[in-house]
Parts: structure tokens; sequence; C-alpha cells
């Protein structure tokens, strides 16, 4: 396992981030996941991790605070030393409302976490992995959505605007560092069966749009997560900037 590649997910302890972690432990990558408030989960995962042969570290951090993140990236360069991978999975929806009913509170928190979060994740990734810092390449995964074209119509079209900003971002920093040994990807999947619906407080969210799926189904964490280790893969070693809709069609 030592010197085998290291892997950084964000928001690994439950959901696609989790699906992620399992299935990069499964091939081979050393794993360092992030979680928020869940620890329990969090070690359920590194357990997981280490039982298909895997090293795995749960990191307790906030990627809404860049204190929070600058502990993260330290955290996992003690312990491992190397990063080759960041998948910027940790992400938040809120409350079911109209924009008309949207205060700057719940703005300021939706972009602070999924788009100034991502963006300063990468950051620390690349001065870590860029030729230009002495690094050996890696690649980066940015967990956008389907919404980000959708627009979530009343709903959370402050959510889908982060997402928006996720997949402009991809593209930016694809072409930005794509010389310098670093492929950026985003993956954008459409109703996918995980916690995140209710947290938004509609748990009848997945029953209610599974019709309107043409696969006429949810996906579920685990087809998202084989994705997102394809785009991290040496298969994929001519992809970068690329958006991949993983939405049954939606
Ligand atoms: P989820 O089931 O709600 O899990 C969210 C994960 O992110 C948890 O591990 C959570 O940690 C962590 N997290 C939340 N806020 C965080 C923060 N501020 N800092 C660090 N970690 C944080 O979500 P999911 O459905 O797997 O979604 C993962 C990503 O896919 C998100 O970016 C989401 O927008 C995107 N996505 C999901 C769907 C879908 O239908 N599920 C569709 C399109 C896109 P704790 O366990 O500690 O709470």
């Amino acid at each position: 396992m030592n010197g085998s590649k290291v892997l950084l997910v964000t928001g690994g302890s439950r959901g696609i981030g989790a699906a992620v972690v399992r299935l990069a432990a499964e091939r081979g990558w050393r794993v360092a996941l992030s979680y928020v408030s869940n620890r329990s989960a969090a070690e359920t995962v590194v357990r997981e991790a280490e039982r298909a042969g895997s090293e795995a570290l749960a990191v307790q951090a906030d990627v809404g605070s860049e204190a929070d993140i600058m502990r993260l990236f330290e955290t996992v360069d003690r312990r491992f030393g190397r990063l080759d991978g960041l998948v910027n999975n940790a992400g938040i929806v809120a409350a079911k409302a109209r924009v008309d009913e949207m205060g700057v509170e719940r703005l300021e928190r939706m972009m602070r976490v999924n788009v100034i979060g991502s963006i300063l994740c990468a950051r620390e990734a690349i001065r870590r992995m860029s030729t230009v810092h002495g690094g050996r390449g890696g690649v980066i995964v940015n967990l956008s959505s389907r919404a980000a074209v959708l627009g979530g119509p009343g709903e959370y079209a402050d959510y889908a605007a982060s997402k928006g900003a996720i997949d402009t971002f991809t593209i930016g920093l694809a072409r930005e560092v794509g010389g310098e040994g670093i492929r950026v990807n985003a993956v954008r999947p459409g109703l996918i069966d995980t916690e995140i619906h209710a947290s938004s407080g509609q748990t009848d969210r997945l029953e209610r749009l599974r019709g309107s799926v043409p696969m006429q189904r949810a996906g579920e964490a685990d087809e998202v997560a084989t994705a997102v280790l394809w785009l991290l893969s040496d298969e994929a070693s001519y992809t970068t900037g690329a958006l991949l809709d993983v939405g049954g069609g939606r």
C-alpha cells in the first residue's frame, strides 16, 4: 500500500462521496475523506476502505471554512506525504424555496460551501500536484449537478447557480493547468438516491420526480462513483475540461 496514490474526497462520509471512497479503496488508492459532523459515518467508511485493503483517514473539516481546509490538507500531508487526486464532492442544498423567499445568509452559505470551498480545495491540491510547484501531476473531479442545466426553479435556483459556477470553474481550471500534469473534470449527477434530498426538507423528492427521469428511476451513488473513478483513472488520460452527465437521461 505504501507508495500507492493518495486521493482526497471531501464529504466522503455519506452518499456519493462515501461510494467514491469505497470504490477508490477497492481500486488501490489510499484515501483521505473529510466530513463536517457525522463522525460515526466517516469512521464506518474508513473501516470499509481498510477492509478493502486500503489505508484511509477521516478528517473533520468544514469546506465552508478556509482554516478548516488548510488544516485538512496539512493533515493529509502529514499522514500520506503526497496527493494525487481530489474529488470536490462536499455540497449542500437548503430548504425548498422560491428566489423571492431567499435570505442573504442562505445564499452566502450556499456559495461559500459549494463554490468557494471547491475552489479553495482545488487551490490547495494544485499547490501540491502541479509540476509548476514541483508536484508529479494529478487529477481533480468536481461534483456538479444536472441542476446546473435545469436551473432548479421553485426549489433551489441558488443551488443550481452554485453548480453552474462549478461547471465554468471546471472548464477554466482545466485550461489553466492542462500543461501542468493536472486534468480537471466534473460529473453532473441527476436524481441520485442519497440523504441530500431529505436535508432540503423534501423526503418524497425521489418518489415524486422518478417519473420525470427518462430511465424512470433514481440513480445509485455507486453509479456516480464509477464515473468519478473513470475520470480519476489513466483510462481518461486525454479527458480534461469535460462535464460528464450521469443522470439517466434527465
Ligand atoms: P449527502 O448524502 O447529503 O452527503 C453530503 C456529504 O458532504 C456528507 O459526507 C457530509 O458530511 C458532507 N458535507 C456537507 N457539508 C459539508 C461541509 N460544509 N464541509 C464538509 N463536508 C460537508 O450528499 P450527496 O447526495 O452524496 O451529494 C454529494 C455531492 O453530489 C454534492 O456536491 C451534491 O450537490 C452533488 N449532487 C447530488 C445529487 C443527488 O441527487 N444526490 C445530484 C446532483 C449532484 P456529514 O456526513 O458530516 O454531514
